[in-house]
């Protein structure tokens, strides 16, 4: 028997979270319309991020749950071979580029879109074959601070990529920043904004500019161009990229796409006085029955939950006592008489608190729980 974890992908609550953002930005169209025409005419495109292996979900599972999304965004090279081989037909965008000039042929067979951020780059595609033109997004760096040129660089970057356009090496040509705070309310939000277009100065290729915080909360940055490519990561995996809850007026309903559950392996009844686990970082106060299930930091469950970190067993709320070891945690069943060896516990995700909850709980961040999930972990697709 292997041992009773698992993490349940749902590729349908994935596909849920993409309507929800399109919805979001069609109710925003609508609303600009009323006051600017020329909003009707511009497209909205989604660009659904899997870096990471899909944020943990596994790519494959990704490219399944986010059929209906208008282009995937990765990092790795390899994982745009991957989509390709599993059938994705639509876009593909390189958000950090190519690495070396031999991945520019995979691009080119691939018909991959590349961000270009750097001289380099820009280098290597000049020396490369010009076998297919490839689709560029030129990457401005508008206060991030780690990949991209200067607004002041802009005009004399884009003037070489369009040679290299004459010179058949790149066929359309768009511009892309990626946000340092929109999850913030930060007076360097807009100003950020107001860089790439002033840097792009109404040049009429596509533009990128949101990840998940800008298109909950600035959606109105894509309407620019004529062709605005959203790029979502964590909100279309039901995580949060605030530090708060998603507040009501963003009015979007995200299902978690990933549940993280295990068992009870064995109970222990502690009398008052007695601790639990390492360190005894939990002692009772009273007679109380602990759980101890089948998951620990090596599965990717946060050695530093506190005390009290919400868990679902058996549908019913409890909480985590005692420290999280490699293999194992201990769950609180004090008021669970009916619970025991063989109790399901749901450590987050749908039918149990939210990883971004247990993220809070651990001074981490959603993020990283779910991309910190570790192989041991069989993923099973749940529909
Ligand atoms: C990771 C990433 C995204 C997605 O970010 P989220 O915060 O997960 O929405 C968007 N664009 C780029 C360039 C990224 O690297």
């Amino acid at each position: 028997m292997p041992r009773p974890i698992q993490a349940l992908i749902s590729p349908s609550a994935m596909s849920h979270n993409v309507e929800q953002v399109r919805a979001r930005i069609q109710r925003t169209q609508q609303h600009l319309s009323k006051s600017n025409q020329a909003v009707q005419q511009t497209q909205q495109f989604i660009c659904a991020v899997i870096k990471a292996n899909a944020y943990g979900h596994g790519t494959l599972n990704a490219i399944k749950g986010f059929a209906q999304a208008d282009a995937l965004g990765m990092i790795d090279v390899e994982d745009l071979v991957r989509c390709r081989e599993a059938g994705w037909r639509k876009s593909l965008l390189l958000l950090e580029g190519f690495f070396d000039a031999s991945d520019i042929p995979v691009l080119q067979e691939h018909r991959v879109t590349t961000a270009i951020h750097s001289d380099e780059q820009i280098a290597m595609l000049a020396h490369a074959k010009a076998a297919m033109p490839i689709d560029v997004f030129l990457k401005i760096n508008t206060g991030m601070n780690r990949l991209g040129f200067l607004p002041e660089q802009a005009a004399e970057k884009l003037a070489q990529l369009e040679d290299l356009q004459k010179a058949g090496k790149i066929a359309r040509i768009g511009h892309m920043m990626h946000f340092a705070n929109a999850d913030l309310d930060a007076p360097y939000v807009q100003a950020a904004y107001q860089q790439i277009l002033q840097a792009r100065a109404h040049y009429p290729g596509p533009l990128s500019i949101c990840n998940s915080a800008a298109s909950l909360r600035y959606p109105q940055f894509a309407f620019d161009a004529q062709e605005n490519w959203l790029r979502p990561g964590i909100c279309l995996y039901g995580s949060t990229p605030f530090n708060t809850e998603l507040a009501d007026d963003l009015v979007v309903n995200l299902k978690p796409t990933m549940s993280l559950q295990a068992k009870v392996l064995a109970v222990q009844t502690l009398k008052a006085g007695d601790s639990v686990g390492y360190g005894s970082a939990y002692t009772a106060e009273r007679e109380t029955r602990i759980g101890v299930v089948a998951c620990g930091y090596a599965d990717g469950y946060p050695r530093s939950a506190k005390n009290g970190t919400p868990v679902s067993i058996d549908g019913q709320r409890s909480q985590l006592l005692g420290r999280v070891s490699m293999d194992m945690l201990t769950v609180d069943l004090t008021h669970l008489p009916q619970a025991g060896v063989g109790s399901t516990v749901v450590l987050w995700g749908e039918g149990g608190p939210s990883i971004d909850t247990v993220a809070d709980c651990s001074g981490r961040i959603g993020y990283e729980l779910m991309c910190g999930l570790t192989k041991r972990v069989p993923q099973v697709i749940v529909e």
